[in-house]
């Protein structure tokens, strides 16, 4: 898949979108990110490169530099759009030898894709690709919106108010809304992709294909009689969690989590303390839930609820128990790890 310049340009020049606000939205980025950035580049749902800034200069949107940087995220290229052409697709991270790839879902027609350097930090670069990939989508929608990236908080900047040390990846879109990175913790097969497609899209699938390295969805939470609104940045991570580097990006800072096993099968009850453990290490102030899933399987069911209950109470976590095949209780969990979420970061900022 390496398109000739005049197919590139012939794509460039058919877009009627603002190319010089989408340029200018590209520079803004550079800046914020600094130096470990490679390249950024606006993908559409074809894999076809419609705009590109590489790092090292300022010459955006020559061919070659688009000819060049499409070469490199080639191999990435062609498995992000399939997943996105196949519907589910939200935001999603990548890493090779040499490069980090942080692709997001930049409304229905395109995908904005970070390529970092292999040692860069993805999770302090994310909020800014989330905040870039929804400008870029207005853009393309043609409504207005600033090119200017603001700075965000980062973790240097408030380390000495321990509240605020929460808040990397809590981006506050707008007044009364927040994002909250969301980590789900346990074994394998317990059902925790299915409780996310169930919570997000409300769908259920007996046979997901395995996300390309960790997934991301976003999904908000309302709730009647209150103005605050919770957003969930989800992170789910495909089969690769015997990676210690990939569990560590994926674990850190996050501020919502859910613990899952699966009550017709006890050794992803055993194993619980474990995750529990390993998640409170790398994020000491997480809010976590314990959850039982698959409770439709009545007739299997080796876990008793009052054993759930005991684990919640020693673990000092809220528990519920869930079925993701028929739905019940999955909104309720989220919804419960929200509340809390409100509670301790709406209510106390306010104070
Ligand atoms: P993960 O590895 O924890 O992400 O688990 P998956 O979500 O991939 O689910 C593993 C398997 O369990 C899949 O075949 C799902 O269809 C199935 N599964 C997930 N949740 C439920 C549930 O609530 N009930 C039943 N019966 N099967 C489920
Ligand atoms: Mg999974």
């Amino acid at each position: 898949m390496y398109y000739t310049c005049i197919e590139i340009r012939k794509v460039i020049e058919s877009m009627s979108v603002d190319r010089k606000k989408l340029e200018a939205l590209l520079k803004w980025y550079k800046q914020e990110i600094g130096e470990n950035l490679i390249a950024t580049l606006i993908v559409n749902r074809e894999g076809l490169v419609m705009s590109a800034l590489k790092g090292a200069e300022d010459t955006e949107v020559e061919e070659d530099v688009i000819g060049g940087v499409s070469a490199l995220v080639e191999p990435v290229l062609t498995r992000i759009t399939e997943e996105f052409s196949s519907g589910s697709f939200g935001t999603g991270t990548f890493d090779t030898e040499d490069q980090r790839f942080i692709f997001c879902e930049a409304g229905p027609e395109a995908i904005f894709v970070t390529v970092l350097t292999s040692v860069a930090m993805v999770d302090p670069v994310f909020p800014y690709a989330y905040l870039a990939a929804e400008k870029i989508a207005r853009i393309f929608d043609g409504r207005t919106v600033s090119p200017v990236i603001p700075k965000l908080v980062t973790e240097k900047e408030t380390k000495n108010i321990e509240r605020k040390l929460d808040t990397l990846q809590k981006i506050k879109v707008q007044s009364g809304e927040y994002a909250f990175k969301l980590i789900l913790g346990g074994e394998g097969g317990v059902g925790k992709t299915s409780m996310v497609h169930r919570f997000v899209e409300d769908s259920f699938q007996t046979d997901y294909k395995s996300t390309i390295g960790t997934s991301i969805m976003k999904k908000e939470c309302d709730f009647q009689g209150l103005e605050s609104k919770v957003r969930f940045v989800i992170w789910d991570l495909a089969g690769q969690a015997q990676f210690k580097r990939v569990r560590q990006t994926y674990l850190s800072n996050a501020e919502a989590g859910i613990l899952v096993y699966d009550v017709t099968r006890k050794d992803t009850f055993e194993s619980l303390e474990n995750w529990f453990k390993e998640i409170r290490s790398t994020s000491s102030s997480i809010s976590l839930i314990l959850v039982g899933n698959k409770i439709d399987l009545e007739d299997n069911r080796v876990v008793s609820s009052n054993e759930g209950e005991s684990l919640a109470e020693k673990l000092n976590l809220s528990y519920i128990e869930t079925s993701a095949k028929t739905g019940e209780n999955i909104n309720d969990a989220f919804k419960m790890l929200a509340l809390q979420m409100i509670k301790r970061y709406v209510f106390t900022e306010e104070v």
